[in-house]
């Protein structure tokens, strides 16, 4: 099966080599910090609210690394070494436990709060994943169904036999799935009906150039409208201004994420910003 890993490719030029030289400095960083009890290691927190309202609904949880000689590495870099070294599936455990620890914390300053976690296809592919996620929100007393685990749509879409188990076992504990990075992968819409979502996100590419650009716009109305037909909740993300917003408002979307409503930032600001108001 393809992996959802990014798949590298390795030419013969000094730039290149340079570039796998420090890719593999920075996993054995990346090992240490690991090792070293997840120094380096903090979360991000970024606002999903109501379309209509603008209202706090819930987080996504976003992963920060930096190490003293690079400083801070960017998700999109590190993360991909985490997958390729399988250092992931140990962070990938510390991020889930520290999301749900914050979530049981936030629950009760918001009764309905609900967290969206990251999953690397790694952790998919670890068949004791499923029993560690039960176990740390029993640990912490969180009811699953305030928890989302956002999936890739080309992860999906390549793995979809595999991962009807997984979905279905996640589905039985009350967990929430929810589709990420919508409209990127080369996938049809007919991944919508194979493996149904409780939460679709629609890539931030199609909010870049809404303005002068007119398929954006259908393509999310009609992704929404599909949606909705089959239940399906529908976020947009990367809405950064207010022009953007007044676009989409009225497209009947369920949630947004975005630079207009919030920033990822550290757990003491968010319960500050958003929760202890
Ligand atoms: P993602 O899952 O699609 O996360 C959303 C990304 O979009 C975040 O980037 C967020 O800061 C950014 N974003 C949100 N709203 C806006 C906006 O209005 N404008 C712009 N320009 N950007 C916006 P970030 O934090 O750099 O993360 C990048 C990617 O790294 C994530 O994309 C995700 O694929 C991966 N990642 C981050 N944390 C984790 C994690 O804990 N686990 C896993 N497996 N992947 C992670
Ligand atoms: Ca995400
Ligand atoms: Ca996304």
């Amino acid at each position: 099966s393809k992996r959802g890993g990014k798949n590298r490719l390795v030419f013969f030029s000094s730039d290149m080599l340079v570039g796998r030289e420090r890719d593999l400095e920075l996993t054995e960083l990346l090992r240490a910090s690991v090792e070293n009890g997840f120094s380096g290691f903090s979360l991000r927190f970024q606002p999903q609210v109501d379309a209509v309202s603008g209202r706090l609904t819930g987080a996504e949880v976003l992963t920060r690394w930096s190490c003293a000689e690079y400083g801070e590495v960017p998700p999109l870099e590190f993360i991909p070494l985490l997958e390729e070294s399988g250092l992931i599936l140990p962070a990938g455990r510390w991020i889930f436990e520290q999301g749900v620890r914050v979530c049981a914390k936030w629950l009760q300053k918001k009764k309905d709060f609900a967290l969206s976690i990251n999953l690397s296809w790694l952790q998919l592919e670890d068949p004791d994943f499923i029993t560690f996620m039960q176990a740390c929100m029993q640990q912490y007393g969180v009811d699953p169904r305030h928890i989302a685990v956002e999936i890739t749509e080309s992860y999906i879409a390549s793995n979809i036999g595999f991962l009807q188990d997984r979905f279905s076992r996640m589905r039985k504990l009350g967990l929430k799935i929810a589709m990420d990075d919508f409209g990127t992968g080369y996938s049809s819409l007919g991944i919508l009906k194979q493996s149904p979502a409780d939460i679709v996100k629609i890539s931030r590419m199609f909010v870049q150039e809404i303005r002068n650009n007119s398929f954006d716009a259908t393509f999310i109305r009609f992704v929404v409208e599909l949606c909705h037909n089959v239940g399906i909740h529908v976020c947009l993300e990367g809405v950064e201004t207010e022009e953007e917003y007044g676009i989409v408002k009225s497209m009947n979307l369920d949630l947004i994420q975005g630079f207009l409503f919030g920033r990822p930032i550290p757990e003491e600001e968010f319960e500050r910003d958003f929760l202890d108001r």
